[in-house]
């Protein structure tokens, strides 16, 4: 049986190889590697495409969320509410700062941060929540932007792995202060590389994180901040505006793959496996089921041994990571999120997936679990 993986980056160069060649050539001839028209072009494409007023490149997502925050003023003796069930960077990041991540339990059913818990975490020190828009599907940003405005606090929206998404029509990105994305290979729009950007509607906010990318320096060799070397390469820039263009297809595409998923586990009526629950305006970037508990890691196995390769996004909660021991949190504190993390199997996914291999993946799952 041929393998069938959980993403597969090469299949959009195979796709529009011929166009990446081309701008990555123009950019190693044109000798200007840092900087220069073809970054500026894509943060203007891109902001664009978002419906936000600026977009500022930086060197990775995670760089995005740590200079969103610095940009905020956000550091030492400050708290940022965000959810334990993320990808490490987002509370790393809050660590970055100087200020203490706070974690509110999930939702099972979005994955998402729950809001009925948001406010309970609110304390005099709290400035700033990152909601997470987790595999590609909207937080509630109508409450969550209300929770907000009543304590005066900023919203830094962690993108990563929603470029793209929406929200009541909207785009994520473009309802907080920031909106930090990931262009990471296998995000939604993925470079060749590490890359990033910020996306906001203040040109004041904007300004500060363009003198925080580069040092701290508004002009070159006078510094007002401690700032960083956070850049995204020439070569990255131009090719993400090639693919910029062919995002919505590909979000479309994910979008059937998980219809035709959730209509073919449905059919099966595997026992002990719950679906995603739909969403309008998600991008998919994960399908992720869960798995009746004790029974996740056999299935995983057990699907490895028929070449079907899954992924555990994500296995321990971050307020359970080692590294956060002295925050104080211990087992039980959020137990959805930790049943979650025992449950969650992300099957195959990327635009190019087959009909044919979604088949074999639903049906050696129903051998497994049958
Ligand atoms: C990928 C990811 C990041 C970090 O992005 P990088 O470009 O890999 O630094 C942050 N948050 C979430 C939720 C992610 O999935």
């Amino acid at each position: 049986m041929n393998k069938i993986p959980p993403f597969d980056v090469s299949q959009q160069y195979q796709q529009i190889g011929d166009r990446l060649n081309k701008a990555a050539l123009e950019v190693l001839a044109s000798g200007q590697y840092i900087g220069g028209q073809t970054v500026s072009q894509f943060e203007t494409e891109f902001a664009n495409y978002i419906g936000s007023h600026h977009g500022v490149a930086c060197n990775s997502g995670t760089d995005a969320l740590y200079l969103a925050m610095r940009a905020l003023d956000i550091g030492e003796g400050d708290e940022v509410i965000t959810s334990p069930f993320t990808f490490f960077a987002s509370a790393e990041t809050i660590s970055m700062t100087g200020a203490k991540p706070v974690f509110v339990d999930i939702e099972a059913h979005s994955f998402n941060i729950n809001m009925d818990l948001i406010e309970a975490a609110i304390t005099d020190r709290t400035k700033a929540i990152m909601p997470v828009h987790l595999f590609g599907r909207s937080v509630d940003m109508t409450r969550l932007m209300a929770i907000a405005q009543k304590h005066h606090l900023y919203v830094i929206e962690d993108c990563a792995q929603a470029t793209g998404a929406t929200f009541n029509g909207q785009k994520v990105g473009n309802i907080g202060d920031v909106g930090c994305f990931s262009f990471y290979p296998t995000k939604n729009l993925g470079g060749c590389g590490d890359g990033g950007m910020m996306t906001t509607k203040s040109a004041e906010v904007a300004e500060k994180l363009k003198i925080l990318r580069e040092h701290g320096s508004p002009k070159r060799y006078y510094h007002e901040y401690i700032g960083m070397n956070s850049r995204l390469d020439s070569l990255q820039a131009a090719l993400l505006q090639v693919k910029l263009p062919y995002l919505d297809k590909w979000n479309a595409q994910r979008r059937e793959i998980s219809d035709r998923y959730t209509a073919l586990l449905k059919d099966a009526n595997i026992p002990n496996l719950v679906t995603p629950h739909h969403c309008t305006g998600s991008v998919w970037n994960q399908y992720t089921v869960c798995i009746g508990a004790g029974k996740r890691d056999y299935v995983q196995t057990q699907l490895r041994e028929q070449n079907i390769i899954t992924m555990i996004y994500y296995p321990l909660p971050l307020h359970l990571q080692s590294v956060y021991k002295h925050l104080g949190y211990k087992k039980c504190d959020f137990l959805v999120t930790e049943d979650i993390c025992d449950r969650v199997l992300s099957l195959p996914m990327f635009p190019e997936l087959a009909a044919e291999q979604q088949e074999r993946v639903v049906s050696t799952l129903k051998d497994i679990l049958k």
